[in-house]
């Protein structure tokens, strides 16, 4: 199909121009080296780490896992942030979320290093996001999102851009990410009255809400670019966005399947920030 947004595809381009960058840091004896801290074990976070370790490879970077025990206390996590913190061979972390009850988010988010918060949990670099101050490091999946409109020459610049989901993680930031651009920016989410006219009327449509095949025909404007974020799994195990693919993409003018899309580009955004990282500390 002549109208797909290939994640694979921009994946791939990022990757090619990251290698050159590590080779250049590795010929001056750096190696950009990325932490990963999971507590406790969960099968979302396992595969997203094996992505992530397998991508980080291919490109050069370093990778570590340190893997914690589930009832580990908050103080403890937070000494294993802090020497990770102080640690010159680490450039960027990566905390695994949600983490066990014990351990509250909104005390840890502010123990990682800022610099090294590769995928903005330090509430300095949500701040930054909010802003639209640069410096910081944006998180991963809404940067997917862009990478991915960058690639293809989408200038969201004045379009309609409607979002269906305000999560911290998603929803939110790509609205501060696309208003830099100069997107017209609404946000839609489980209190929206009427959700199909707003989203009918978007020049380019982000679905964000983690409900699977949720967007259909009638919500899509004929021609939109449609974006899909959700990761879902229908009643056979197959992985489907929020999109009803099948429906919509006849009548999008441009879209991202699931798998294949957003998700594919994740992992090499990481990959970036974590060499934009090393290079501010080196
Ligand atoms: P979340 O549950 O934290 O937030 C979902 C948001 O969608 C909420 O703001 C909610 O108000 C809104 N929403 C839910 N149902 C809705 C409905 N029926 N109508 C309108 N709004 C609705 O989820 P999240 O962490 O933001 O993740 C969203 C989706 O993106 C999930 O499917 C998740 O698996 C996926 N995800 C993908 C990647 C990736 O790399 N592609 C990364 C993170 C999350």
């Amino acid at each position: 199909m002549g109208n797909i947004l290939n994640g694979k595809e921009v994946a791939e381009a990022l990757k090619q121009k990251l290698k050159v960058e590590v080779d250049e840091l590795r010929k001056k004896g750096v190696v950009p080296t990325l932490s990963i801290v999971i507590v406790g074990d969960r099968a979302d976070s396992a595969a997203y780490i094996k992505g992530a370790v397998k991508r980080c490879g291919e490109i050069g970077i370093e990778c570590n896992v340190t893997e914690l025990p589930q009832d580990l206390s908050q103080n403890e996590f937070i000494e294993v942030i802090h020497r990770q913190n102080a640690d010159k061979k680490i450039h960027g972390i990566m905390i695994m979320r949600p983490l066990p009850s014990q351990i509250s988010e909104d005390v840890v988010k502010y123990e990682i290093s800022p610099a090294k918060d590769v995928d903005c949990f330090n509430p300095i670099n949500v701040s930054k996001v909010m802003s639209g101050e640069e410096g910081g490091f944006a998180p991963c999946t809404p940067s997917a999102v862009m990478e991915i409109l960058h690639h293809y020459g989408i200038d969201p610049k004045g379009k309609k851009t409607v979002i269906v989901g305000r999560s911290m993680v998603v929803g939110r930031p790509l609205a501060m990410m696309l208003l830099k651009e100069n997107a017209t920016i609404t946000i839609c989410h489980t209190r929206t009255i009427n959700l199909a006219e707003e989203t009918s009327r978007a020049e380019i449509l982000i679905a964000a809400a983690g409900k699977i095949k949720m967007i259909k025909k009638d919500m899509v404007k004929e021609g939109a670019v449609v974006i899909d974020v959700g990761i879902n799994f229908d009643e056979n195990g197959r992985m489907c966005g929020d999109v009803d693919f099948d429906e919509v993409s006849p009548a999008a003018g441009m879209i991202t399947p699931v798998p294949g899309g957003v998700g594919a580009v994740t992992s090499t955004v990481l990959a970036k920030h974590v060499i934009e990282a090393c290079k501010m500390q080196s």
